[in-house]
């Protein structure tokens, strides 16, 4: 396992997604003797939860390499037994001393909830129609702090701000991962876990972060 603390974790995260924002990206741990030396195991300083979006590697924006990084991915980064299992993973028998959640800009999966919490809204496809279902409670709340009047009036979806839901969702996914993972939960307990909930920006390539669990 890593010897960070979740704060030196942190920090090796944003300094790398420093480099990438500045054009300065190292590229480290990708070559051959990197290959080699993990070949028997690894010891990934991070868990990442984001979205499958081809916009958004997360080795990429944090300037990471092989063995660096334990990255959970779907679309709309939403929390199933899969993503819950693969993470508990990741803190229980690899010892990441923080996981990253992050929503990012234009994320189809974040818009397709939007779209569809209209009630004129086309059905989607029913897996797709599962993805979405857990970011809905977002949009809900989103739409709530806006002051709509949501029992009022039907939903004009044009008035809905992207980037509110995909915080929304962020931070309910986190509290949703502290309920559900006595693992993930026991282990920001002990100090031995930082959660970090992120947005990432397509247009500069900046995460920013909205939600900390855990000393960073
Ligand atoms: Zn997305």
């Amino acid at each position: 396992m890593t010897a960070l603390t979740p704060a030196e974790a942190w920090a090796q995260l944003e300094a790398g997604n420093k480099r990438f924002v500045d054009g300065r990206a190292e590229h480290p741990h990708q070559d051959a003797a990197r290959r080699a030396e993990l070949e028997g195991s690894q010891a990934p300083f991070a868990t990442v939860f984001n979205c499958s979006d081809s916009r958004v590697s997360s080795e990429t924006l944090f300037d990471l390499g092989l063995g660096d990084a334990f990255v959970v991915r779907n679309a709309g980064q939403v929390i199933s037994e899969s993503a819950l299992g693969t993470i508990e993973y990741a803190v229980a028998l690899l010892h990441t001393p923080v996981l990253v959640v992050m929503s990012h800009q234009n994320c189809g999966a974040i818009r397709a909830a939007i779209d569809s919490s209209t009630p004129d809204a086309d059905r989607l496809p029913p897996h797709i129609a599962d993805v979405i279902a857990p970011i809905m409670p977002a949009v809900q709340r989103a739409v709530g702090a806006a002051g709509a009047q949501v029992d009022a009036a039907p939903i004009d979806a044009a008035q809905i701000d992207a980037t509110e839901v995909a915080r929304e969702h962020v931070q309910g996914t986190i509290g949703e991962l502290l309920r559900r993972s006595e693992i993930v939960a026991q282990a920001v307990a002990d100090g031995e876990l930082a959660i970090v909930g992120c947005h990432y920006r397509l247009s500069d390539g900046a995460v920013t972060s909205h939600v900390v669990i855990g000393e960073v």
